[in-house]
Formats: structure tokens, sequence, C-alpha cells
């Protein structure tokens, strides 16, 4: 039993129906890298770089953030990493930017917004990502974007990094769809993405208008919401139209009853926490595509996610 809990946990992830469904990590160090190694994740969906940038006097430098980036990309072998440029703003602790208080900083500038205003501080993390040698395919991926001018700056701002440094090979950059705008926008944002990494935390928070640290809201901001399944499904739509890939790397992934339901839904990438992953491909190795095809399709015309819950354990009962 245990021999075969451990085949499970060291094969690719698949549906019972043979399905390819990549499983990989959430990192945000290093060590974590080698955490999600042990735990048989695929590889890294999401870097969080934050880690680098918060909670100091100065910001890394380009040398600096090399090596960590090498770090991580060292301990993956040959298994792929997407890292997202700087996630930071008014509400993290970073006093090198200066940022001006903010009554609501998860509506101000934050993510991609900080890069593009302070351009010298993306431009060192493009720069330093660039210099990677990975084994494994690399991706980028800006966090927040809600314009499409916002992901053809950092396009823009990339090209011209990567041919003063002389890097032939392109680099994958992607955008976070975790605005509702993104989403509703992403045949748009497919034009120019290479790929989409829904995120699925700020998702949620943006549509439900439900702050994602609110003690007592907690309770109802639930990714399974229909009107965050939706805009999900308008992603995948969109990012299967053009030929991009779609993840998710936001809690939802982690979630064994959200991944089939997103999975469902078009999502053939999921990103969760390293020490999730063995469980969620063991989940998935018992679902089959039209199943969760039929979860998704109920989910969509469900009324809340409590519902959208109910019918998952209605077709999966071995979730309790
Ligand atoms: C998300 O918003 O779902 C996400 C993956 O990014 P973070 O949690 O770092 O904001
Ligand atoms: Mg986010």
């Amino acid at each position: 039993r245990r021999a075969q809990a451990l085949e499970t946990a060291r094969a690719a992830c698949r549906t019972r129906d043979g399905a390819r469904i990549e499983a990989l990590a959430n990192l945000a160090s290093p060590a974590e890298a080698r955490l999600a190694v042990e735990n048989f994740a695929e590889g890294c969906g999401l870097l969080r770089t934050e880690f680098l940038f918060l909670d100091r006097l100065s910001p890394p430098d380009e040398d600096e953030q090399a090596e960590q980036y090498q770090a991580v990309a060292d301990a993956l072998g040959a298994r792929p990493l997407a890292i997202r440029t700087l996630d930071i703003g008014a509400d993290k602790p970073a006093p090198y930017l200066a940022l001006e208080r903010e009554e609501n900083p998860a509506l101000g500038l934050r993510g991609l917004r900080v890069g593009l205003e302070r351009r010298d501080l993306l431009e060192a993390q493009l720069r330093a990502i660039l210099r990677v040698k990975a084994r494994g395919p690399l991706q980028i991926m800006l966090p927040m974007v809600s314009f499409s001018d916002e992901l053809a700056a950092a396009r823009a701002m990339l090209d011209e990094l990567r041919a003063a440094m002389g890097r032939e090979e392109p680099v994958p950059l992607g955008v976070m769809v975790e605005t509702p705008a993104a989403a509703l926008i992403a045949g748009r944002l497919a034009e120019a993405a290479d790929f989409f990494s829904i995120g699925t935390n700020d998702l949620a928070q943006y549509a439900l208008a439900i702050d994602r640290g609110h003690p007592g809201l907690a309770g109802r901001l639930d990714p399974l919401h229909p009107a965050v399944l939706r805009l999900v499904a308008m992603t995948a739509e969109a990012g299967a139209a053009r030929g991009r890939s779609v993840s998710v790397c936001g809690g939802a992934a982690s979630d064994l009853a959200a991944a089939a339901v997103l999975v469902g839904l078009g999502v053939g990438r999921l990103s969760a926490a390293p020490a999730r992953v063995p469980e969620i491909k063991a989940f998935i190795r018992t679902v089959t595509m039209e199943e969760c095809r039929e979860a998704a399709r109920r989910a969509l015309a469900a009324r809340e996610a409590a519902e959208v819950r109910a019918i998952a354990r209605e077709i999966w009962p071995h979730l309790d």
C-alpha cells in the first residue's frame, strides 16, 4: 500500500483516464524548492520573489537576485520554473520604495504597477532572471495586470534587456490573471502573453469585493463562487483559442474539490503549496476528464460556492 502511494506520488500527474495535468509547487525561497522536489512536485509554477525584497533597507542588487534564482533553478533541475516579478505595494514593508501610505493598498500601487513606476527595480530583476541558466523551461510572469498596455510595457522592457544582454533564446512572458479586468480581456491579452497563470487569491478578492485578509469575511471568500469560476472559464477559453497554456497558482489549486473543477474548466497546470502536491496528484489520479467537465459545467450554473462544493462531493464521494 505504502509502496503504491509512493509510486503515485512519484509518477507524472494524470487523471484516471490518462489526461496529463501538471502538478507544480508555489515557492518563496531556494529552500522551498528542495522541499518541492522532495514532495515530487513537477516544477515551480510560481516563485514569489518578494522574499528577496522585504524586511530590508535596500533592494537586492542584480547579482544577489541572479544567485538566488539560480539556486532555485539548480534545485529544480530539469523541471519548469516560473518566476514572478516583484509583487509589492503599500501593504508590505519595503522602506527603500518610499511608497505613500494608501487608504486602500489592494487598489493602489502594487504588483506590476510598482515595477513600471520604479523601472530600475524591474529592470534589475529582469536582468537577473535573464542570467539564470536553467536546465528546464524558464518563464517570467507578471503580477496584477489589468491593462493591456502594462503587458506591452513589460514585454518591451524584457525584449530590450534581452537584446542588450545578447541572450538569444526568448523567455516566455506570461500574465497572472488576478483581476476581473484581466479575465474579461483575456482574449486581447492572449495576443501578447505567452501563457496565463490564474491567481485565485486575488481574483476572488477583487471579484467578490472581499479583502483577502478580512477575518470576519474569510468564510465567504471562496474561489468556488460561480462568479470567480466564470472568470476562470473565460481565461481558459481565451488561452485555448490561442494555444496558450493556462495554469492556476492561487490557493484554489491546493484545494482538492477546486482543483478538479479547475481542470474541468480547462486548466492544465496546478501549482500548489509544496506539501499539498502529493495529495493533489493522488486525487487527480482518481478523477476522469468527463467528471471534471461535468462538475465544471454544473458549477458555472450554480448559485454559490457551497452548491459547487456539494456538486463536487456528489461526483466524488471520496472527497470527504
Ligand atoms: C494569487 O493572488 O492567487 C497569487 C497566487 O498571488 P499571491 O497570493 O502571491 O498574491
Ligand atoms: Mg496575487
